[in-house]
């Protein structure tokens, strides 16, 4: 993780290795085509793209899990959308209008602005979404 620039996905392989992380157990393509409401051979697609860059692999006759590198990606893209959430929620906005409005642009933010972020509002516990975790990158490698 520690050459992650967080900018590396699209906002819909961002969702689909979210799903996957949240699902915790292997994945099939029709499993994300009905979940995101998209066409297989579009899901197929991302799929093979995610394996190629070494985030997912491919378990015959189950589907895609993730690799160790796509568990530690997925699990920044969460906190990610959970800090800026949190953010949102801590200027005004009910904690769905947060969610709806983070969704938008998540994908946009750096992984370093993150980690600036986590420190800086005191390492927080959880958002309306969910558990935020921490990682060497928030709590260890922001110096000023
Ligand atoms: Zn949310
Ligand atoms: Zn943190």
């Amino acid at each position: 993780m520690e050459s992650v620039e967080g900018l590396e996905l699209s906002p819909r392989k961002v969702e689909y290795l979210k799903y996957i992380l949240e699902r915790g157990c292997p994945v099939r393509t029709n499993d994300v085509a009905r979940e995101f409401g998209v066409d297989p051979s579009t899901v197929t697609k991302a799929l093979a793209e995610l394996a190629g860059a070494g985030y997912v692999s491919h378990e015959p006759y189950h589907g895609v899990v993730l690799s160790g590198q796509g568990r530690a990606y997925a699990q920044f893209l969460i906190k990610r959308h959970r800090i800026l959430a949190l953010a949102f929620t801590q200027h005004g906005l009910s904690e769905d209008q947060a969610c709806t409005e983070v969704s938008r642009f998540e994908s946009l933010v750096s992984k370093d602005a993150i980690d600036r972020m986590c420190h800086a509002m005191g390492h927080p516990n959880r958002s309306g979404c969910g558990v935020i975790t921490h990682d060497d990158g928030c709590l260890g490698h922001v110096t000023d």
